[in-house]
């Protein structure tokens, strides 16, 4: 593959790139930039004003350069005179510290140090809805245990045939979609792959997803909970960590006999620690697995119509058993349940990274496994610590978390924070409905 995005376009007749980056908030950020002018941009970067994205920056600070990532370019299946890349930010010669592909891209380096190479596959749900996005596409679709659905996934199929051939086209190895737990809702998945390529295409599918269904004269969403009553969007991640990176991998460092109860699900030493991590930090990962004041009604809460939200409410861990945080399906890998749709791509894998490597670091245990249903018998489970129950919550627990702040990198940490806050407090100024409802009278 050519290193050079002014011989690809030529190659392939692309005519705009759009060189992207993610902001704080997992906004997605463009500029279009016809192929003809792409060569200096991918030598000296696009500019942009950092103040005016979800940055922590002002309007006073320099430019911020986007230094296009060659090896990351998608050429639109949709558009393809359009190109694709994520880009690295630069200001003034150095990695902006706080952007979240940069923060992703530090802790991927700090893995390899010690011969650890990270992969993930991601579980995107998202539903379909109308425009206006009050109501869910298809008024058809009003079963009470929806999941499955073979009348209602078919309702759609135009939608998310064209999505999985896009998917196929690129090589992402789509397998499987279905309708999903709520009215309305959908997952379809793909091969894992190198977490750096995973958090891209993740970004990317939110962007195909969203533009698919807008040509189709619906619109996506990946809000984690966009329907009072219905199963949330979740974004579960499977993880196992390798000997090597992209096809060099050969030895699973997850996979092993083990010792104990981690051992019996086929989890490794090192697999345990890094579990061990997972669950020590778990109350503080919060802030950035479900960042937004809508995720917290996704976990912890009551259930659904369909009987079963399939989101957490305690810091537990389990074998093959969906009502847990983290659950071990197989030998050699676990998934976290706990991250929603909000979830930026690229702080979802660092958070994994950064507690899982400081599991590893102290040895980490990530204490018994739970075999009960927690939907049903969660009440009993004592010494679990219970997930935070709103946004603040979860940002204060991350600020108290100094090692976890620590390995997401100090300059993150702190502007992730601040304009966090701001943004929980621009939540609790709004007066709503509620309010009057429970109060004029009293
Ligand atoms: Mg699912």
């Amino acid at each position: 593959m050519t290193q050079d995005l002014a011989a690809y376009a030529a190659e392939r007749g692309i005519k705009y790139f759009m060189i992207s980056f993610t902001d704080l908030f997992g906004g997605q950020r463009a500029k279009l930039v016809p192929a003809q002018a792409i060569a200096d941009m991918q030598e000296n970067g696009a500019g942009f004003a950092g103040f005016a994205t979800w940055l922590d920056m002002t309007p006073a600070h320099p430019d911020m350069l986007a230094m296009p990532d060659r090896s990351s370019v998608i050429q639109l299946p949709w558009k393809p005179e359009v190109a694709w890349v994520a880009a690295n930010l630069v200001m003034q010669g150095e990695d902006v510290a706080q952007a979240p592909r940069n923060v992703l891209r530090k802790l991927i380096g700090e893995a390899a140090e010690i011969g650890l190479h990270v992969k993930t596959g991601v579980e995107a749900e998202f539903f379909l809805l109308t425009p206006d996005g009050e109501a869910i596409s298809d008024e058809k679709d009003t079963a009470a245990k929806p999941c499955y659905d073979q009348q209602a996934v078919m309702r759609r199929y135009d939608v998310v045939r064209e999505i999985c051939d896009y998917m196929l086209d690129l090589g992402w190895g789509p397998y499987q979609t279905d309708h999903e737990d709520a009215n309305g809702q959908f997952e379809m998945n793909w091969d894992f792959d190198d977490v750096l390529q995973t958090a891209d295409k993740h970004s990317f599918f939110k962007f195909m997803v969203k533009s698919v269904a807008e040509a189709h004269g619906f619109r996506a969403t990946f809000m984690p909970k966009p329907v009072k009553g219905l199963t949330g969007n979740g974004c579960h991640v499977h993880v196992s960590v390798w000997d090597a990176p992209g096809e060099a991998a050969t030895t699973n460092a997850f996979a092993g006999a083990g010792e104990g109860q981690t051992g019996e699900v086929g989890l490794s030493e090192s697999g345990k620690h890094f579990l061990g991590g997972i669950m020590r930090h778990a109350s503080a990962m919060v802030a950035i697995t479900n960042p937004t004041v809508n995720s917290y009604k996704r976990i912890n809460a009551p259930r659904t119509i369909s009987g079963a939200t399939w989101a957490p409410n305690t810091v537990t861990w389990t074998g093959n058993n969906r009502t847990h945080m983290v659950r071990v399906p197989g030998p050699g890998r676990f998934e976290l349940r706990l991250p929603d749709g909000a979830a930026n791509p690229y702080l979802l894998q660092a958070v994994i990274i950064a507690a899982g490597l400081d599991g590893l670091r102290q040895k980490a245990d990530p204490g018994i496994r739970r075999d009960i249903d927690m939907y049903a018998e969660g009440h009993k489970v004592r010494g679990a610590p219970k997930l935070p129950l709103n946004m603040l919550d979860a940002l204060r627990a991350y600020d108290r978390d100094k090692s976890l702040k620590s390995a997401m990198g100090g300059a993150f940490s702190a502007a992730f924070l601040k304009l966090k806050h701001r943004e929980w407090n621009d939540f609790v100024s709004h007066f709503s409905r509620w309010e009057k409802d429970h109060t004029l009278d009293i």
